[in-house]
């Protein structure tokens, strides 16, 4: 057999390009990744590389300078990085979102703005829906702009954004309210500039420090509060008050088959931790592969990491052929996550007491695996997103 989660008819462009990330992968992240995963150390170096590979601009079109490829050949980058080290993905995910809802919603000035600078990495993308009393239920949202002349006066706090203090670019949801029936069909997006850093980084902006994380450490996530902050009309992502709900969904979804992406290689990484400790371990007279029951449990978890890439796979597929994909995203993210997590804990479990080591790189993959159960929504949002899907599609006549 060849070896897990291979893909069949990719290109040889993809094929190249992910030759490259792998070595990269191996060489320049998993040696360093434990060690700055612990100090909790922002990974600037491997940003570096990251970006003079090109990867800032990976799906970014040609024509603004980017190499125009695929959401397949994205996710497929993304299993490898996160094979590495998950945080290292999360500092080109919301990049990649924020790239992604401009190229489908913003006007052709916010495209040119921003596209350019966005595939060197000069102006690298957070998002923000979340806040501190909201997080699945987005139309609930609660920060507001008030329109004051040309400009909008925006007011309230937003919470988790990944990049928050690193990135230069916010995508912002907030409530406008445009006198629609539905709650989310008065919420709007503003493209939201600001240099790095925390404190108060511009009038009426503030990032405070980054929020201490159980795992995905290296990465920043904030807090971002908006007090009498000024931002002209020019901003709405595609000019246009009241769609902001319906860009940023199409942002999450691609984002989901991402996250899908970075269970997929967490766990690849774990896999391969385990197939190795448990031919080096022995117990009563030999390598502990040998007894049926680890290698039962070897054979289930390669069988996990399978299914899930295949699905992984098929969700950025179909987006890919220009169709709906919401079922199939939310299908790949809910399983791909979920067989994370398992597998993680039973590479933990070979592991025996070293698991519990932080010489060992499964602990890092222990505390990594659970943000996917939440992050680009929960597994119950998973769910209901595809019985919705599912109740549609065979809806009694
Ligand atoms: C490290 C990290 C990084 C993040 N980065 C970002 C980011 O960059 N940008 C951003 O906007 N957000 C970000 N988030 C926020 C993330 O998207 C939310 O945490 C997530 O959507 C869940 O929302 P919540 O935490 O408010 O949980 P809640 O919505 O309060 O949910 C709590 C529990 O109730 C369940 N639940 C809620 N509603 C239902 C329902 N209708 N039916 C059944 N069960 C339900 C949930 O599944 C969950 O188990 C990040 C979060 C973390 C932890």
């Amino acid at each position: 057999m060849a070896k897990l989660a291979q893909t069949a008819g990719l290109t040889e462009v993809q094929q190249e390009i992910l030759a490259t990330v792998r070595t990269f992968v191996d060489k320049e992240i998993i040696p360093h990744a434990s060690a700055l995963e612990h100090e909790d150390t922002y990974p600037q170096d491997i940003v570096d590389g990251m970006k003079e590979m090109g990867l800032f601009g990976l799906t970014i079109p040609e024509e603004y300078g980017g190499l125009g490829e695929s959401l397949l050949t994205y996710a497929l980058v993304v299993e490898q990085i996160a094979r590495g080290w998950m945080s290292v993905s999360g500092v080109i995910n919301t990049h990649f979102i924020v790239a992604y809802m401009l190229m489908q919603h913003g006007t052709d000035e916010q495209k040119q703005k921003y596209l350019p600078k966005m595939a060197t990495g000069e102006v690298r993308g957070s998002f923000s829906m979340s806040e501190p009393d909201l997080g699945s239920d987005v139309a609930a949202i609660k920060t507001r702009a008030v329109q004051d002349g040309d400009d909008f006066v925006i007011d309230g706090a937003k919470m988790w954004l990944t990049n928050g203090g690193t990135s230069n670019l916010t995508a912002v949801l907030v409530r406008t309210d445009e006198g629609k029936p539905k709650p989310h069909q008065n919420l709007t997006c503003f493209l939201v500039e600001k240099p790095t850093g925390y404190g108060e980084v511009a009038p009426g902006l503030t990032v405070p420090g980054k929020i201490a994380k159980m795992g995905y450490k290296g990465v920043d996530t904030t807090e971002m509060v908006f007090k009498g902050f000024r931002i002209s009309g020019e901003q709405i992502l595609g000019g246009k008050r009241g769609g902001g709900f319906v860009q940023m969904m199409d942002g999450v979804e691609v984002g989901r088959v991402n996250v899908a992406a970075r269970a997929c290689g967490i766990a690849i990484r774990a896999f391969e931790l385990a197939v190795e400790y448990a031919q080096q371990r022995t117990t009563f007279g030999k390598p502990i592969a040998e007894h049926q029951a680890i290698a039962f449990k070897l054979a289930e978890m390669a069988t996990k990491v399978e299914a899930a890439h295949l699905m992984m796979v098929n969700a950025a597929r179909l987006k890919d052929s220009g169709q709906r994909n919401d079922v199939e995203a939310g299908m790949a993210k809910l399983l791909a996550s979920e067989y994370c997590a398992e597998v993680t804990q039973e590479a933990f479990r070979i592991h025996g007491g070293y698991g519990y080591s932080k010489e060992y790189e499964i602990e890092r993959l222990m505390r990594e695996a659970p943000f996917l159960l939440i992050g680009e929504g929960t597994s119950e949002i998973q769910k209901t997103i595809i019985s919705r899907g599912l109740l549609r599609e065979y809806k009694i006549r």
